[in-house]
């Protein structure tokens, strides 16, 4: 297999060494690690199709990777596989204007999107955190949310076509850029969120939309963690649907500041981070309606960024929390639960209980305009003991985020790291049509084997 890859695709893009494999050896998850047997860097689909074939004869397992961000261990190898890494893959091939779409091999890095898009006037909202270093094509494989999720929706929302390949080599296109098209099941919607485990996605046909003319940012300071949850739901039940509406809880506040000194107040025990977007009278009309609604769901303070640059800074260090909560304790593990907006303060509830009753140290943020939150533990993986609290934890929290109508994860995927938990949020016929699905497109198990189920 080694030599037929460096056959193909040239020396230089076929990794075996040890030392090499690494770095491919993890993600962005805590705790999951496995070398590969090979990494291999494909530069055009056909090549992703020949490897894909190599894999077959050879009978070796394929685990595809983009910028190994993911926080569910989806790019986490399985052993003696190949990782077939779609860096490489990263020309956008068309900005068209007429029908506001962007074609882009699956390699190239979110934020690459959103600046051409930007420099057309148009605007590609879906932005997950990690939007600097993700991938496209990781983007779709996880479905990913953002921080303007609540307004403008997740990834799948922008995808309107996709080039596949299948676990066979065989090549697909799905969808178009037509507005509608019924034309049989849609399958482009299947590969939105399979986490690697259907097929290899190697472009993405997306949709752009206008660039909103104006933005707003606010920052309301809370004593209380549920006066913050409360002010979530009395905005929306108010019918406003600011673009962005991001909480971080006291722990969270402290390590950003820390970390970036953007300018969170310190006394909080939470902030909200709230930005309305769209023709200048609205966003300014909203953010005022949402000052209002803050000062009477007992916010301490609520205050208006100044200019573009004051907003920048405060979006960069919600941005940043991970990696300044990552700094306390040699291992963070970011959990994603999300719970009907309503059930916002409860969830906050037990995820405190759980904290206190444990003896973890547990700093939550998250989306919580979407209802998602990430209660992120800081915690160590060299103690044994703690961690089987840590898993303990885990359980009940997500427990409870089933019991209020809520899911297991909101955006971060499945992958190893929620296997375990999948059946209980699904029920058993939606669990085994889910299998019944990935035996029909990948039915030797050759395509990230062991993601998501068994
Ligand atoms: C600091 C930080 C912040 C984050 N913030 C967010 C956030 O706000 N919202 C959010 O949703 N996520 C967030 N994430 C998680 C992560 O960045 C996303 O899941 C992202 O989409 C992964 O992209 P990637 O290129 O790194 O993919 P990888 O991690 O390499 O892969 C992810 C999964 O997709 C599969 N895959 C990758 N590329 C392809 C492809 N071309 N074809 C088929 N399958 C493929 C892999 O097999 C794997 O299962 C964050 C992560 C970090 C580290």
């Amino acid at each position: 297999m080694i030599a037929e890859c460096q056959a193909l695709l040239g020396p230089d893009a076929v990794l075996t060494e040890p030392e090499d494999l690494i770095p491919y050896s993890f993600d962005g998850t805590a705790a999951l690690k496995c070398r590969p047997r090979l990494v291999v860097f494909p530069r055009s689909t056909e090549q992703v199709a020949a490897v894909l074939r190599l894999a077959r004869d050879h009978g070796l397992a394929v685990v595809t990777r983009g910028s190994g961000t993911g926080l569910s261990g989806g790019s986490v190898p399985v052993p003696q596989c190949v990782v077939l890494c779609l860096q490489r893959m990263n020309r956008i091939l068309e900005l068209d204007e007429r029908n506001l779409t962007l074609l882009a091999e699956s390699g190239v890095l979110t934020q690459e999107i959103f600046d051409r898009a930007d420099a057309a006037g148009l605007f590609y909202p879906p932005d997950p955190g990690s939007i600097k270093i993700s991938t496209i094509g990781g983007n779709v494989a996880e479905n990913s949310g953002g921080l303007r999720g609540l307004k403008y929706g997740v990834t799948r929302d922008y995808v309107i076509g996709l080039e596949v390949v299948l676990a066979d080599g065989s090549i697909c296109w799905l969808g178009n850029k037509c507005v509608k098209d019924v034309a049989g099941y849609s399958l482009r919607d299947l590969f939105v969120g399979s986490e690697g485990t259907l097929g290899v996605i190697t472009q993405v046909l997306l949709k752009l939309v206008p660039k909103p003319a104006a933005r707003q940012t606010l920052l309301a300071t809370y004593g209380q963690l549920e006066a913050a949850a409360e002010t979530v739901s009395a905005v929306i039940a108010a019918r406003i649907i600011p673009c962005t509406l991001e909480f971080l809880d006291r722990q969270t506040v402290r390590c950003v500041e820390a970390y970036a000194a953007v300018g969170f107040p310190l006394e909080a025990e939470a902030v909200l981070l709230i930005e309305t977007d769209g023709h200048p009278a609205a966003a300014a009309e909203e953010a005022e309606r949402i000052e209002e609604i803050a000062r009477t769901h007992g916010a301490l303070a609520v205050r208006r960024a100044r200019d573009p640059a004051e907003a920048a800074r405060l979006a960069t260090g919600r941005r940043s929390a991970f990696s300044a909560l990552a700094r306390i304790r040699p291992t963070t593990i970011l959990e994603d639960v999300t719970v009907p907006r309503s059930e916002l303060a409860a969830m906050i509830r037990l995820i405190q209980r759980v904290a206190r009753e444990s003896g973890l140290q547990i700093a939550t943020f998250g989306h919580f305009g979407d209802g998602n939150l990430h209660p992120t533990f800081l915690t160590d993986e060299r103690d044994a003991a703690e961690m089987a609290r840590v898993e303990g934890a885990m359980r009940t929290i997500f427990d409870e985020a089933i019991r209020l109508g809520g899911t297991i994860t909101g955006e971060h995927g499945v992958g190893l790291a929620k296997k375990a938990y999948l059946r209980a949020q699904l029920g058993d016929a939606s669990f085994a049509l889910l299998k019944s699905i990935k035996r029909s497109l990948d039915p030797e198990n050759r395509l990230n084997p062991g993601k998501i189920f068994d």
